[in-house]
């Protein structure tokens, strides 16, 4: 297990969205179902460009698909795709820095003045970090496609995240990524099977690939 501190950029960026700068919490599955899409394109693109790539679907590949699965009584979300996946260093700098142009853009234009900020952010888009207006620990589990070892990411959003390999049953069959969720207060209305079904109609119906959401009653 090795632990990491994000980059101060991060950490800014953490303390701004976690600080309610944004109205809308439920979007973070908007973004997060985006990220998934985006994974499954960049696997389905290279599939079909490259022949490393064509040789591995049906046997390293799983068909392209997100699922949601909520269990309401512990409240945790998972939200798995079997897109590109994340190898230990992808895990580092793109869940750790910020490596996009765009938040470096955003940060840079911070007034300090809080109303002024949160139409910034929404301007923006606040990508995967979303996430942590509404979970206290989140746990992502990728396995990056043409590689072997499976990697678990973990933070609560506040100063640094760990990271370990994942060997055994828990180690992922095929590549994709597993987001993990475990709900804070503010958060615990998510973990709504209904509430989710909404969210995923009204933000993720453009997404073209198949979602699929089951849920455990509580
Ligand atoms: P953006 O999507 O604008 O790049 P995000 O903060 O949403 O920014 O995500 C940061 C990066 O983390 C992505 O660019 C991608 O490289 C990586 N990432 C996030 N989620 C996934 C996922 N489900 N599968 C593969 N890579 C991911
Ligand atoms: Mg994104």
């Amino acid at each position: 297990m090795s632990k990491q501190q994000f980059q101060t950029e991060v950490s800014q960026l953490l303390h701004l969205i976690v600080h309610s700068l944004y109205s809308h919490p439920e979007i973070f599955l908007r973004e997060l179902i985006s990220n998934s899409s985006d994974a499954l394109d960049k696997l389905r693109h290279l599939s079909l460009t490259d022949e490393t790539y064509k040789a591995l679907v049906g046997n390293g590949i799983d068909s392209p698909r997100i699922d949601l699965d909520l269990d309401e009584a512990s409240k945790t979300l998972s939200l798995s795709d079997t897109g590109i996946g994340m190898s230990e260093e992808d895990l580092i700098s793109h869940l750790g820095t910020i490596a996009r142009s765009g938040t470096k853009n955003f940060l840079s234009q911070l007034s300090g003045d809080d109303r002024k900020d949160s139409n910034l952010i929404g301007q923006f888009g606040v990508g995967f970090y979303s996430v942590f207006m509404v979970a206290d620990k989140v746990e992502v589990v990728s396995r990056k496609a043409r590689e072997e070892k499976t990697y678990r990411w973990i933070s609560d959003g506040k100063t640094g995240f760990e990271i370990e390999e994942v060997t055994g049953d828990a180690a992922r069959k095929a590549a994709g990524t597993t987001i993990l969720i475990h709900f804070n207060d503010e958060g615990a209305q998510y973990a709504n099977g209904w509430r989710l079904q909404e969210i995923v109609k009204k933000y993720s119906n453009h997404i073209a690939f198949p979602i699929f959401l089951t849920y455990e009653k509580s």
